[in-house]
Protein backbone atom coordinates (compact mmCIF):
# COMPACT_ATOMS: atom_id res chain seq x y z
CA UNK A 1 0.00 0.00 0.00
CA UNK A 2 1.38 3.49 -0.71
CA UNK A 3 1.78 5.70 1.82
CA UNK A 4 0.08 9.19 2.17
CA UNK A 5 1.01 12.23 1.93
CA UNK A 6 1.91 14.57 4.65
CA UNK A 7 2.29 18.13 4.02
CA UNK A 8 4.99 19.79 6.88
CA UNK A 9 6.27 23.22 6.72
CA UNK A 10 9.99 22.18 6.89
CA UNK A 11 11.57 18.54 6.84
CA UNK A 12 14.90 18.12 7.84
CA UNK A 13 17.00 15.41 6.42
CA UNK A 14 19.38 14.47 9.28
CA UNK A 15 19.87 14.34 12.95
CA UNK A 16 23.48 15.15 13.45
CA UNK A 17 24.11 18.37 15.24
CA UNK A 18 23.19 20.06 12.21
CA UNK A 19 19.81 18.59 11.72
CA UNK A 20 19.04 18.66 15.42
CA UNK A 21 20.40 22.60 15.60
CA UNK A 22 17.58 23.51 13.20
CA UNK A 23 14.66 21.53 14.48
CA UNK A 24 15.72 23.07 18.03
CA UNK A 25 15.73 26.75 16.67
CA UNK A 26 12.60 26.28 14.57
CA UNK A 27 10.76 24.62 17.77
CA UNK A 28 11.91 28.20 20.01
CA UNK A 29 10.63 30.16 16.75
CA UNK A 30 7.36 28.09 16.83
CA UNK A 31 7.24 26.46 13.66
CA UNK A 32 6.72 22.64 13.04
CA UNK A 33 9.01 20.53 11.59
CA UNK A 34 9.95 16.69 10.88
CA UNK A 35 13.18 15.50 11.20
CA UNK A 36 14.35 11.85 10.08
CA UNK A 37 17.47 9.92 10.82
CA UNK A 38 18.35 6.77 9.37
CA UNK A 39 19.87 5.62 12.50
CA UNK A 40 18.08 4.62 15.45
CA UNK A 41 20.16 6.90 18.44
CA UNK A 42 22.01 7.08 20.72
CA UNK A 43 24.40 6.10 17.65
CA UNK A 44 28.46 6.69 16.71
CA UNK A 45 29.78 9.23 14.61
CA UNK A 46 33.59 8.64 13.08
CA UNK A 47 35.08 11.74 15.16
CA UNK A 48 37.27 13.36 17.33
CA UNK A 49 35.20 14.22 19.80
CA UNK A 50 36.09 17.96 20.51
CA UNK A 51 33.12 20.13 21.22
CA UNK A 52 34.51 23.70 20.90
CA UNK A 53 33.65 27.37 22.24
CA UNK A 54 31.77 27.76 19.05
CA UNK A 55 29.35 24.46 20.05
CA UNK A 56 29.02 26.44 23.03
CA UNK A 57 27.86 30.02 21.71
CA UNK A 58 25.02 28.42 19.83
CA UNK A 59 23.51 26.11 22.55
CA UNK A 60 23.18 29.09 24.86
CA UNK A 61 21.81 31.09 21.67
CA UNK A 62 19.30 28.53 20.95
CA UNK A 63 18.39 27.78 24.33
CA UNK A 64 20.36 29.05 27.58
CA UNK A 65 18.76 25.71 29.24
CA UNK A 66 20.00 23.53 27.26
CA UNK A 67 23.88 24.26 27.59
CA UNK A 68 23.13 24.30 31.46
CA UNK A 69 21.44 20.87 31.16
CA UNK A 70 24.93 19.98 29.18
CA UNK A 71 27.33 21.62 31.54
CA UNK A 72 25.68 19.05 34.22
CA UNK A 73 26.62 15.93 32.51
CA UNK A 74 29.18 13.49 33.31
CA UNK A 75 30.52 12.29 29.97
CA UNK A 76 32.34 15.04 28.78
CA UNK A 77 36.07 16.00 29.71
CA UNK A 78 36.73 19.78 30.04
CA UNK A 79 39.37 21.18 27.66
CA UNK A 80 42.07 24.05 29.23
CA UNK A 81 44.02 24.28 26.23
CA UNK A 82 46.22 22.71 23.09
CA UNK A 83 48.99 21.15 23.01
CA UNK A 84 51.15 21.41 19.40
CA UNK A 85 53.90 18.48 18.45
CA UNK A 86 56.25 20.12 15.76
CA UNK A 87 57.96 17.63 13.32
CA UNK A 88 61.23 17.73 14.94
CA UNK A 89 59.23 16.89 18.46
CA UNK A 90 59.63 19.92 20.21
CA UNK A 91 56.19 20.82 22.31
CA UNK A 92 54.25 23.67 22.58
CA UNK A 93 51.59 24.36 25.35
CA UNK A 94 48.71 27.12 24.86
CA UNK A 95 45.74 27.60 26.96
CA UNK A 96 42.67 28.34 25.58
CA UNK A 97 42.90 31.56 27.65
CA UNK A 98 45.24 33.17 29.23
CA UNK A 99 42.88 34.19 32.14
CA UNK A 100 40.96 31.08 33.03
CA UNK A 101 41.18 29.25 35.87
CA UNK A 102 40.92 25.41 35.49
CA UNK A 103 39.43 25.27 39.13
CA UNK A 104 37.33 27.98 38.87
CA UNK A 105 35.57 28.79 35.31
CA UNK A 106 33.40 26.33 33.05
CA UNK A 107 35.82 25.15 30.54
CA UNK A 108 36.31 26.85 26.95
CA UNK A 109 35.79 23.36 25.47
CA UNK A 110 35.35 20.12 26.11
CA UNK A 111 35.74 16.41 24.62
CA UNK A 112 32.62 13.98 25.09
CA UNK A 113 31.80 10.78 22.56
CA UNK A 114 29.43 11.23 19.41
CA UNK A 115 27.57 8.81 20.88
CA UNK A 116 26.84 10.33 24.21
CA UNK A 117 26.72 14.22 22.50
CA UNK A 118 24.51 13.31 19.88
CA UNK A 119 21.66 11.32 22.35
CA UNK A 120 22.09 14.09 23.68
CA UNK A 121 21.07 16.82 21.17
CA UNK A 122 18.14 14.36 19.97
CA UNK A 123 17.02 13.90 23.57
CA UNK A 124 16.22 17.75 23.20
CA UNK A 125 14.31 17.13 20.07
CA UNK A 126 12.32 14.37 21.95
CA UNK A 127 11.17 17.32 24.35
CA UNK A 128 10.06 19.82 22.01
CA UNK A 129 6.37 20.30 20.92
CA UNK A 130 7.37 21.39 17.14
CA UNK A 131 9.23 18.75 16.37
CA UNK A 132 8.23 15.39 14.82
CA UNK A 133 11.35 13.02 15.31
CA UNK A 134 11.46 9.76 13.32
CA UNK A 135 14.37 7.59 13.84
CA UNK A 136 15.39 4.38 11.67
CA UNK A 137 14.01 6.09 8.63
CA UNK A 138 16.62 6.21 5.26
CA UNK A 139 15.25 9.05 3.26
CA UNK A 140 16.18 7.93 -0.18
CA UNK A 141 13.98 9.63 -2.97
CA UNK A 142 14.16 13.48 -2.60
CA UNK A 143 11.98 15.31 -5.68
CA UNK A 144 11.71 18.91 -6.82
CA UNK A 145 8.37 19.21 -7.21
CA UNK A 146 5.92 22.36 -7.70
CA UNK A 147 6.77 24.80 -4.55
CA UNK A 148 8.57 22.40 -2.77
CA UNK A 149 10.01 18.82 -2.31
CA UNK A 150 8.52 15.41 -2.10
CA UNK A 151 10.43 13.24 0.31
CA UNK A 152 9.68 9.19 0.51
CA UNK A 153 11.33 6.93 2.51
CA UNK A 154 13.45 3.49 2.02
CA UNK A 155 10.78 1.32 3.18
CA UNK A 156 8.17 3.44 1.46
CA UNK A 157 6.50 3.69 4.88
CA UNK A 158 6.79 7.58 4.94
CA UNK A 159 5.98 10.75 2.44
CA UNK A 160 5.91 14.44 2.78
CA UNK A 161 5.57 17.21 0.79
CA UNK A 162 6.95 20.51 2.11
CA UNK A 163 8.10 23.85 0.72
CA UNK A 164 11.47 23.96 2.75
CA UNK A 165 13.86 20.93 2.58
CA UNK A 166 16.90 21.02 4.99
CA UNK A 167 19.41 18.42 4.00
CA UNK A 168 21.76 17.22 7.20
CA UNK A 169 22.67 13.99 5.93
CA UNK A 170 26.37 14.70 6.36
CA UNK A 171 29.43 14.20 4.02
CA UNK A 172 28.04 11.61 2.10
CA UNK A 173 24.87 13.37 1.13
CA UNK A 174 22.68 12.48 -2.12
CA UNK A 175 21.13 15.55 -2.29
CA UNK A 176 24.03 17.82 -2.10
CA UNK A 177 25.34 16.04 -4.52
CA UNK A 178 22.67 15.88 -6.94
CA UNK A 179 21.04 19.41 -5.96
CA UNK A 180 23.76 21.70 -5.64
CA UNK A 181 26.17 19.74 -7.47
CA UNK A 182 29.00 19.39 -4.07
CA UNK A 183 30.81 16.54 -5.30
CA UNK A 184 33.72 15.54 -3.82
CA UNK A 185 37.68 17.61 -4.67
CA UNK A 186 40.91 15.44 -3.03
CA UNK A 187 42.25 19.20 -2.45
CA UNK A 188 39.54 20.42 -0.39
CA UNK A 189 38.73 17.08 1.32
CA UNK A 190 40.61 14.82 4.02
CA UNK A 191 40.52 11.09 4.76
CA UNK A 192 41.19 10.37 8.39
CA UNK A 193 40.98 7.68 10.62
CA UNK A 194 39.38 7.49 14.48
CA UNK A 195 39.73 4.75 17.55
CA UNK A 196 39.02 4.81 21.22
CA UNK A 197 42.08 3.29 23.08
CA UNK A 198 42.52 3.09 27.75
CA UNK A 199 45.53 3.82 29.03
CA UNK A 200 47.33 6.63 26.99
CA UNK A 201 49.95 8.15 29.29
CA UNK A 202 51.20 11.63 29.52
CA UNK A 203 48.02 13.79 28.91
CA UNK A 204 48.52 17.85 30.61
CA UNK A 205 47.27 18.15 33.95
CA UNK A 206 44.44 20.63 32.69
CA UNK A 207 43.09 18.19 29.88
CA UNK A 208 44.80 19.78 26.61
CA UNK A 209 43.73 18.55 23.13
CA UNK A 210 46.60 17.46 21.32
CA UNK A 211 47.76 18.25 17.88
CA UNK A 212 50.98 16.06 16.46
CA UNK A 213 52.42 17.26 13.34
CA UNK A 214 54.12 14.82 13.23
CA UNK A 215 55.65 13.08 9.17
CA UNK A 216 54.72 11.56 7.53
CA UNK A 217 51.52 13.04 7.87
CA UNK A 218 52.16 16.55 7.46
CA UNK A 219 50.28 18.63 6.26
CA UNK A 220 47.71 16.17 8.34
CA UNK A 221 48.26 15.02 11.87
CA UNK A 222 47.82 12.84 14.19
CA UNK A 223 45.52 13.26 17.21
CA UNK A 224 45.26 12.57 21.11
CA UNK A 225 42.44 13.78 22.97
CA UNK A 226 41.07 12.87 26.47
CA UNK A 227 37.95 11.52 27.32
CA UNK A 228 36.55 10.60 30.97
CA UNK A 229 37.46 7.67 32.29
CA UNK A 230 40.86 7.42 31.57
CA UNK A 231 40.17 7.10 27.28
CA UNK A 232 41.16 8.89 25.09
CA UNK A 233 39.86 9.51 21.08
CA UNK A 234 43.35 9.08 18.64
CA UNK A 235 43.45 9.63 15.30
CA UNK A 236 44.72 10.64 11.80
CA UNK A 237 43.44 13.03 9.40
CA UNK A 238 45.24 14.26 5.90
CA UNK A 239 44.14 15.51 2.65
CA UNK A 240 43.15 13.25 0.17
CA UNK A 241 45.31 14.79 -3.02
CA UNK A 242 48.56 14.50 -0.20
CA UNK A 243 47.31 10.65 1.06
CA UNK A 244 47.61 10.15 -2.97
CA UNK A 245 50.42 11.41 -3.90
CA UNK A 246 52.49 10.76 -0.84
CA UNK A 247 50.65 6.77 -1.36
CA UNK A 248 50.69 7.04 2.59
CA UNK A 249 48.54 3.82 4.01
CA UNK A 250 46.65 6.05 6.96
CA UNK A 251 46.08 2.54 8.72
CA UNK A 252 50.25 1.31 8.56
CA UNK A 253 51.11 5.44 9.71
CA UNK A 254 49.20 5.57 12.25
CA UNK A 255 50.35 1.91 13.72
CA UNK A 256 54.03 3.03 12.84
CA UNK A 257 53.67 6.35 14.95
CA UNK A 258 52.35 4.99 18.03
CA UNK A 259 54.59 1.85 18.21
CA UNK A 260 57.91 3.96 16.99
CA UNK A 261 57.58 7.40 17.08
CA UNK A 262 59.79 8.75 20.13
CA UNK A 263 57.03 10.98 21.36
CA UNK A 264 54.46 8.25 21.51
CA UNK A 265 55.96 5.70 22.34
CA UNK A 266 56.10 6.11 26.33
CA UNK A 267 52.90 7.34 26.38
CA UNK A 268 50.96 4.29 24.46
CA UNK A 269 53.01 1.68 25.95
CA UNK A 270 50.20 0.54 28.50
CA UNK A 271 47.62 1.70 26.52
CA UNK A 272 44.93 -0.81 24.73
CA UNK A 273 42.76 -0.04 21.68
CA UNK A 274 38.74 -0.63 22.61
CA UNK A 275 36.69 -1.69 19.53
CA UNK A 276 38.02 -0.99 15.65
CA UNK A 277 39.92 1.71 14.06
CA UNK A 278 37.94 3.32 11.86
CA UNK A 279 37.84 5.62 8.65
CA UNK A 280 35.86 8.43 7.74
CA UNK A 281 35.78 11.19 5.19
CA UNK A 282 35.72 15.13 5.60
CA UNK A 283 34.36 17.47 2.97
CA UNK A 284 36.54 20.75 4.03
CA UNK A 285 34.97 24.10 3.81
CA UNK A 286 38.58 25.89 1.82
CA UNK A 287 36.57 25.67 -1.54
CA UNK A 288 33.38 28.12 -0.75
CA UNK A 289 30.48 26.48 -2.62
CA UNK A 290 26.54 27.00 -3.16
CA UNK A 291 24.49 25.39 -0.36
CA UNK A 292 21.08 26.91 -1.10
CA UNK A 293 18.69 26.49 -3.82
CA UNK A 294 14.77 26.82 -4.72
CA UNK A 295 12.92 25.62 -1.83
CA UNK A 296 16.42 24.14 0.40
CA UNK A 297 19.19 24.55 2.28
CA UNK A 298 21.91 22.69 2.72
CA UNK A 299 23.53 22.30 6.29
CA UNK A 300 26.63 20.92 8.03
CA UNK A 301 29.20 18.33 6.48
CA UNK A 302 26.59 17.64 3.78
CA UNK A 303 27.52 21.27 2.59
CA UNK A 304 31.18 21.19 2.96
CA UNK A 305 31.70 23.16 6.42
CA UNK A 306 34.45 21.28 7.83
CA UNK A 307 37.65 24.09 8.84
CA UNK A 308 40.21 22.61 6.63
CA UNK A 309 42.86 23.18 9.57
CA UNK A 310 41.44 21.54 12.43
CA UNK A 311 38.82 19.61 11.09
CA UNK A 312 36.19 21.44 13.35
CA UNK A 313 33.31 20.45 12.19
CA UNK A 314 30.45 19.90 15.31
CA UNK A 315 30.26 23.79 15.65
CA UNK A 316 30.18 25.22 11.83
CA UNK A 317 27.26 22.41 11.38
CA UNK A 318 25.20 23.83 14.31
CA UNK A 319 25.28 27.32 13.43
CA UNK A 320 24.62 26.34 9.63
CA UNK A 321 21.05 24.88 11.34
CA UNK A 322 20.68 27.91 13.40
CA UNK A 323 20.76 30.35 10.31
CA UNK A 324 18.78 27.91 8.36
CA UNK A 325 16.30 27.60 10.59
CA UNK A 326 16.09 31.64 11.03
CA UNK A 327 16.20 31.96 7.44
CA UNK A 328 13.13 29.40 6.64
CA UNK A 329 11.63 31.76 9.08
CA UNK A 330 11.85 34.42 6.88
CA UNK A 331 11.02 32.84 3.92
CA UNK A 332 7.61 31.66 5.37
CA UNK A 333 7.17 35.30 6.73
CA UNK A 334 7.71 36.84 3.13
CA UNK A 335 6.13 33.85 1.09
CA UNK A 336 9.50 33.86 -0.97
CA UNK A 337 11.50 30.44 -1.01
CA UNK A 338 13.39 31.93 -4.14
CA UNK A 339 16.83 30.63 -5.20
CA UNK A 340 17.96 34.49 -5.31
CA UNK A 341 15.97 35.19 -1.73
CA UNK A 342 17.48 31.80 -0.18
CA UNK A 343 20.78 32.98 -1.20
CA UNK A 344 20.84 34.91 1.70
CA UNK A 345 21.61 31.98 4.38
CA UNK A 346 25.03 31.34 2.09
CA UNK A 347 25.91 34.79 2.72
CA UNK A 348 25.26 34.96 6.13
CA UNK A 349 27.29 31.00 6.50
CA UNK A 350 30.59 32.96 4.55
CA UNK A 351 30.23 36.27 6.71
CA UNK A 352 30.54 34.33 9.80
CA UNK A 353 32.61 30.97 8.94
CA UNK A 354 33.87 32.12 5.29
CA UNK A 355 36.93 34.03 6.82
CA UNK A 356 37.66 31.81 9.23
CA UNK A 357 38.10 28.94 6.86
CA UNK A 358 39.98 30.89 4.48
CA UNK A 359 42.91 31.72 7.08
CA UNK A 360 42.86 27.67 7.87
CA UNK A 361 43.34 27.31 4.55
CA UNK A 362 46.05 29.08 4.32
CA UNK A 363 47.22 27.72 7.50
CA UNK A 364 47.07 24.14 6.11
CA UNK A 365 49.24 24.88 3.45
CA UNK A 366 51.97 26.73 6.06
CA UNK A 367 51.69 23.71 7.58
CA UNK A 368 53.17 21.67 4.79
CA UNK A 369 56.81 23.37 5.80
CA UNK A 370 57.93 21.02 8.47
CA UNK A 371 61.08 23.61 8.30
CA UNK A 372 59.13 26.07 9.50
CA UNK A 373 56.68 24.59 11.60
CA UNK A 374 59.84 23.52 13.69
CA UNK A 375 61.47 26.91 12.94
CA UNK A 376 58.19 28.27 14.71
CA UNK A 377 57.33 25.72 17.64
CA UNK A 378 60.75 26.54 18.75
CA UNK A 379 60.13 30.60 18.63
CA UNK A 380 57.04 29.76 20.64
CA UNK A 381 58.20 27.60 23.08
CA UNK A 382 60.63 29.75 24.56
CA UNK A 383 58.46 32.69 25.09
CA UNK A 384 55.76 33.27 27.61
CA UNK A 385 54.45 36.96 25.82
CA UNK A 386 53.93 34.96 22.42
CA UNK A 387 52.40 32.30 23.77
CA UNK A 388 49.93 34.51 25.74
CA UNK A 389 49.16 36.30 22.27
CA UNK A 390 48.71 32.79 20.82
CA UNK A 391 46.27 32.36 23.42
CA UNK A 392 44.12 35.76 22.98
CA UNK A 393 43.90 34.28 19.04
CA UNK A 394 41.48 32.07 20.46
CA UNK A 395 38.86 34.48 20.91
CA UNK A 396 40.14 37.50 18.52
CA UNK A 397 39.99 36.74 15.06
CA UNK A 398 41.43 39.88 13.80
CA UNK A 399 44.70 38.57 16.25
CA UNK A 400 44.33 35.57 14.42
CA UNK A 401 44.74 37.14 10.64
CA UNK A 402 47.88 38.13 11.51
CA UNK A 403 49.42 34.91 12.17
CA UNK A 404 49.77 34.30 8.38
CA UNK A 405 51.83 37.44 7.82
CA UNK A 406 55.68 37.21 7.87
CA UNK A 407 55.41 41.26 10.17
CA UNK A 408 53.85 39.69 12.77
CA UNK A 409 56.37 37.24 13.62
CA UNK A 410 59.34 40.05 13.10
CA UNK A 411 57.41 42.14 15.20
CA UNK A 412 57.69 38.56 18.06
CA UNK A 413 61.04 38.41 17.46
CA UNK A 414 62.20 41.68 18.30
CA UNK A 415 60.06 42.12 20.91
CA UNK A 416 57.83 45.06 19.16
CA UNK A 417 53.74 45.45 20.18
CA UNK A 418 51.47 43.80 18.04
C1 LIG B 1 37.65 11.44 11.88
C2 LIG B 1 36.93 12.74 12.10
C3 LIG B 1 37.28 13.54 13.16
C4 LIG B 1 36.58 14.72 13.42
N1 LIG B 1 36.87 15.42 14.54
C5 LIG B 1 36.12 16.48 14.88
C6 LIG B 1 36.31 17.13 16.13
O1 LIG B 1 37.10 16.71 16.98
N2 LIG B 1 35.55 18.23 16.40
C7 LIG B 1 34.65 18.71 15.51
O2 LIG B 1 34.01 19.74 15.78
N3 LIG B 1 34.43 18.09 14.32
C8 LIG B 1 35.12 16.98 14.00
N4 LIG B 1 34.86 16.30 12.83
C9 LIG B 1 33.79 16.79 11.95
C10 LIG B 1 32.40 16.42 12.53
O3 LIG B 1 32.35 15.03 12.78
C11 LIG B 1 31.33 16.81 11.53
O4 LIG B 1 31.60 18.08 11.04
C12 LIG B 1 29.93 16.81 12.16
O5 LIG B 1 29.55 15.52 12.55
C13 LIG B 1 28.92 17.36 11.13
O6 LIG B 1 27.61 17.25 11.63
P1 LIG B 1 26.39 17.02 10.60
O7 LIG B 1 25.16 17.06 11.43
O8 LIG B 1 26.54 17.91 9.45
O9 LIG B 1 26.61 15.54 10.03
P2 LIG B 1 26.64 14.14 10.77
O10 LIG B 1 27.10 14.30 12.16
O11 LIG B 1 27.38 13.23 9.87
O12 LIG B 1 25.11 13.71 10.82
C14 LIG B 1 24.42 13.35 9.65
C15 LIG B 1 23.21 12.50 10.06
O13 LIG B 1 22.44 12.23 8.89
C16 LIG B 1 21.96 10.91 8.93
N5 LIG B 1 21.70 10.47 7.57
C17 LIG B 1 22.58 10.28 6.56
N6 LIG B 1 21.94 9.88 5.44
C18 LIG B 1 20.62 9.84 5.75
C19 LIG B 1 19.45 9.47 5.03
N7 LIG B 1 19.52 9.08 3.75
N8 LIG B 1 18.26 9.53 5.66
C20 LIG B 1 18.18 9.91 6.96
N9 LIG B 1 19.25 10.24 7.70
C21 LIG B 1 20.46 10.21 7.10
C22 LIG B 1 23.10 10.14 9.60
O14 LIG B 1 22.63 8.92 10.19
C23 LIG B 1 23.59 11.15 10.65
O15 LIG B 1 22.96 10.97 11.90
C24 LIG B 1 35.54 15.13 12.54
C25 LIG B 1 35.20 14.33 11.44
C26 LIG B 1 35.88 13.15 11.22
C27 LIG B 1 35.48 12.27 10.06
Amino acid sequence: MQASIVKTPVFIAGAGPAGVAAALKLDRLGIPCVIADKSVFPRDKICGDAISGKVIVNLKRIDPAILESFYEQTWKTPVWGIRFVAPNGKVVEVPFSAKSNPTADIAPGFVAKRMDFDNFLVDQIRQCRHVTFLEGVDIEHVEKIENGFSIRDKSGHYHFETPMYLDACGAHSAFARHYAGLTKRDDHHAGSLRAYYSNVGGFHEHNYIELQFLNPLIPGYFWVFPLPGGFANVGVGMRTDYIRKKKINLNKAMDQLIREHPVLIERFKNAKLEGKIQGFGLPLGSKPRPISGENFMILGDAGHLIDPLTGEGIGHAIYSGVYAAEQTQICMEQHNFSKEFIHAYDVRINKVLGKEMELSYKLQRMMARPWLVNFLAGLIISNRRIIDIISRMYTDFDLRTKIVRPGFWLKLIFKKDI
